[in-house]
């Protein structure tokens, strides 16, 4: 549990509202732990694009490929997947692209005055992102795809393949260009989420770890939360409103309150090792291959694919390769497996067009949505947070709360 929660209740105790978080396992134990940690308003496209389709059609029978989709007899995948591709045109590319940018931007902003103000000690850096190409053809695509993103406002920076590696040392030769985007940043997810975590506790906030939500009861003036505890005790919560903020877990709590959200877990994978010395200055997208590479003082990690396999909880050793086979070909000096810290897969909470469904829901006024971040969760997390908490205590939200009403998948 983290950029859903975490921000809202940060944003809540701040507005003078009292917070208990439910937790199942531990706090920042789930997709929020090992993902990449690049805060990202350069990635306000979605992955709903014209093209995609038949891209992920080829995709489907490369084991390796970065987008990966299990056949299988499921119709929540198949509905999810239908409404997917009806939105992969221009009109709907431009609108969740527009209302992606709203929450990104504003994010970024506040991440750093949230990080000046609690003294968030996460390893953030505010170095950009690059990515990077080996293949002349791909590099030439994206360089034709600057134009539109720079018409949303967002800088982007062409360097030819000989300047970028007289600036970049950690790389071989062989790249061919690079597309700089100056006003991303990073930071390390795990640290962020422990103290975003503290901040809330400071503040009086109560986080509950092995606490498992089995059902929301909604009433007329509030609502009750039943729990299992770890040890299988069982107990209830009452309060004035619930947030529901549990990711890829979400449509399942809320559907016998009659209400729908569509998320596909989709699975990403990531390796963190202990630092090398020659390491890229900055998170890197190695674009032929669909990695990122992302460094801090206290470590560095590869992430990358999208595997639509439902709720799986394997590690699948072909991906974890991918991800190595990528390193090996990108950087001077890659890392060997005696470095290795941990291998990780988490679930991206997925919608169809790929936007969180945040507010209040349709049918009960004490039951809130905060879920469905997909790859953006960390990117999109302070802002998220401020306008969930804005929109429960009456308060005028930053930004236009309607593209991300959950009325839209009701
Ligand atoms: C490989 C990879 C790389 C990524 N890189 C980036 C990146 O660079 N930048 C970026 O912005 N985003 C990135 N993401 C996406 C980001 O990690 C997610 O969007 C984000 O972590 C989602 O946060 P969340 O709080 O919604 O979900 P989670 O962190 O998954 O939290 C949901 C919580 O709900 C809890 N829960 C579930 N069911 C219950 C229940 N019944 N009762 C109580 N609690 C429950 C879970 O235990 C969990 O802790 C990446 C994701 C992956 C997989």
């Amino acid at each position: 549990m983290a950029p859903s929660a975490l921000p809202t209740a940060l944003s809540l105790l701040e507005a003078g509202r009292g917070v208990r978080i439910l937790e199942a396992a531990t706090v920042g134990g789930a997709t929020s732990h090992g993902n990449c940690g690049t805060i990202t308003p350069s990635h306000a496209p979605p992955l709903a694009a014209p093209g995609v389709p038949m891209r992920a059609l080829k995709w489907m029978f490369t084991p390796d490929a970065p987008l990966y989709l299990k056949p299988r007899v499921d119709p929540a995948l198949w509905h999810w997947l239908a409404r997917f591709t009806a939105r992969c045109n221009s009109r709907d590319w431009m609108a969740s692209a527009r209302a992606r940018a709203a929450l990104l931007d504003d994010s970024r902003a506040r991440l750093v005055q949230w990080i000046g103000r609690y003294g968030l000690d996460c390893e953030f850096g505010e170095t950009g992102l690059d990515y990077v190409f080996r293949d002349r053809r791909n590099f030439e695509h994206y360089v034709a795809e600057c134009a539109p993103l720079n018409a949303m406002g967002i800088a982007t920076e062409t360097i030819d393949g000989a300047d970028y590696l007289r600036q970049e040392p950690a790389l071989k030769p062989g790249i061919v260009g690079a597309i700089r985007f100056p006003d991303d940043a990073h930071l390390r997810p795990d640290r962020y989420v422990a103290e975003l975590a503290r901040a809330v506790r400071e503040r009086g906030g109560v986080i509950e770890e092995g606490c498992r939500v089995e059902a929301i009861e909604p009433g007329a003036d509030g609502v009750r939360v039943r729990i299992a505890g770890q040890a299988g005790g069982r107990g209830e919560r009452r309060g004035r409103d619930a947030v529901v903020a549990m990711a890829a877990w979400t449509p399942q709590i809320i559907r016998p309150l009659g209400l729908r959200l569509p998320i596909q877990p989709g699975k990403g994978y990531s390796i963190t090792y202990s630092r090398l010395d020659r390491l890229p200055r900055r998170p890197l997208v190695l674009k032929d291959r669909s990695v990122c590479i992302t460094a801090w003082g206290s470590g560095f990690r590869l992430g990358s694919t999208m595997e639509f396999s439902g709720h799986d909880s394997t590690l699948n050793e072909v991906r974890l390769t991918a991800l190595e086979r990528a390193a090996r070909e990108y950087l001077q000096q890659p890392p060997d497996a005696s470095m290795i810290q941990e291998k990780w897969y988490g679930w991206r909470p997925m919608t169809w067009d790929d936007l969180p469904a945040l507010g209040r829901s349709p049918k009960h006024p004490h039951v809130w949505l905060a879920a469905g971040h997909g790859m953006l969760g960390i990117s999109m997390s302070t802002a998220s947070g401020q306008l969930v908490a804005d929109l429960m205590t009456g308060r005028k939200p930053a930004i236009d709360p309607a593209p991300y009403r959950v009325e839209r998948f009701q």
